[in-house]
């Protein structure tokens, strides 16, 4: 649902601007330093990207799924690391807190992740629980105070390393496993017996660290529970996960349609026997591929996000957005470094780079062998 236009594109435009005159120009030297610098997270600032789907009761921008999407589409036009930190708020980082926090916790937190003075991450991940996250083993057992202590590990979780806030998922029942007993926490860098690793190396989104978060003895008041009802943590990340799949769909169709515009531009540049290659029908295929697959994705993702507006039931569409967004941007990727021929596989343009970027969302978020037994689970069911 897009609700006055004439905003959108404004913020559109402001977000394009962003991207063609400081992201793009920048992209090497995020890659090189490993970070995406203090005038780079001020201009992100600036545009407001960390808080574009916080309500305006906070001081974000409340955008609705489709506004959101469209708004992802345009600030992803540029190497992945950007949105990640720059937008992560706007997904992971508080869309637990949004969907099931109580008023005073969204006070407390969401107009700072909104202005993008406190980074949020969400801590679900383990090294026994990745695609079965009902695994994991974070204990948090509650003390007669009222109190809980935490004690696990997490890793691979996005912005860590530089996270102030973490929504870490744990067991309060005592159980070994299962859905029902884990409870969703809110947690403060800073809180004694949280600490976190230094950056995971990783095969790209350089700037965009990942990291390791360690609970030892840690201990939080009951309010710091979601909600303040413990055992509902799964459902509470299940409806963060349901939104950020159709996020995540948005963000991986910016760099496809990114690096279908430098493809075309390298065609029309790059001669080959006297001749454009883009001249040459097998390039030119390429290219028409990579379209077809970015407007039907693109279609669909928008489609999703219109019934998700609507409050339809969107369980299954997500999944095949996931899907056939992450897969699709590989697919593209991996054409258009074939269309650079050896300039697509050495550094300078970029393409490696998105190459290795975008690899990755196939892996979180649900794996694309997770959402294909999701949309069959749905078909099957009848
Ligand atoms: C860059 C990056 C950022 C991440 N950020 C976060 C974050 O911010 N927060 C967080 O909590 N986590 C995060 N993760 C973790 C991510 O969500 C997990 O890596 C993902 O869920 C897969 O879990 P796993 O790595 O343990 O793989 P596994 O679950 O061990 O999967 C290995 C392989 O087995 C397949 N497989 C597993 N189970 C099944 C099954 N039932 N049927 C068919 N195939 C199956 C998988 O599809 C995969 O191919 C991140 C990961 C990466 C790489």
């Amino acid at each position: 649902m897009i609700r006055d236009q004439k905003r959108l594109d404004e913020l559109l435009q402001r977000t394009r601007r962003f991207v063609r005159e400081v992201a793009i120009p920048n992209e090497d030297r995020v890659e090189a330093e490993d970070n995406v610098g203090p005038d780079l997270v001020a201009a992100m600032r600036g545009i407001g990207s960390f808080g574009w789907s916080i309500p305006e009761a906070y001081g974000g921008s409340g955008l609705t799924t489709e506004e959101l999407a469209l708004a992802f589409m345009e600030l992803t036009q540029c190497s992945v690391a950007y949105r990640v930190v720059g937008a992560q708020n706007a997904g992971i980082g508080s869309e637990c807190l949004i969907r099931d926090g109580t008023e005073a916790q969204k006070q407390r937190y969401l107009p700072s992740l909104a202005r993008g003075e406190l980074i949020g991450c969400l801590a679900l991940t383990e090294e026994m629980a990745g695609s079965d996250a009902t695994a994991l083993q974070t204990r948090a057992e509650r003390a007669a105070d009222g109190s809980y202590v935490l004690n696990g590990a997490k890793r691979y979780i996005t912005l860590a390393p530089i996270a102030g806030l973490f929504t870490v998922l744990a067991r309060t029942d005592g159980s070994e496993r299962g859905a029902a007993g884990v409870t969703a926490f809110l947690i403060e860098r800073g809180t004694p017996g949280l600490t976190t690793s230094g950056s995971t190396p990783k095969m790209g989104q350089e700037g965009a660290p990942i990291g390791e978060v360690y609970l030892e003895d840690c201990r939080v008041p009951g309010e710091a529970i979601i909600g303040l009802v413990p055992g509902q943590g799964f459902r509470t990340v299940m409806k963060c996960l349901n939104k950020q799949r159709i996020n995540l769909a948005a963000l991986s169709t910016g760099p496809a349609i990114r690096m279908l515009d430098e493809a075309v531009a390298y065609a029309r540049e790059r001669h080959q026997s006297g001749r454009p290659i883009g001249e040459f029908q097998l390039v030119q295929a390429m290219l028409a591929e990579c379209k077809v697959e970015i407007e039907a994705t693109r279609a669909l993702i928008l489609e999703t996000a219109r019934k998700r507006d609507r409050d339809e039931d969107v369980t299954m569409d997500v999944s095949l957005c996931k899907y056939m967004a992450t897969e699709m941007c590989c697919r593209v990727a991996d054409r258009v470094v074939q269309i650079f021929g050896g300039q697509g596989y050495v550094k300078g343009r970029g393409i490696e780079r998105f190459y290795r970027d975008v690899r990755a969302a196939r892996i979180y978020e649900g794996t694309s062998q997770i959402h294909l037994l999701n949309i069959a689970k749905h078909l099957l069911r009848g």
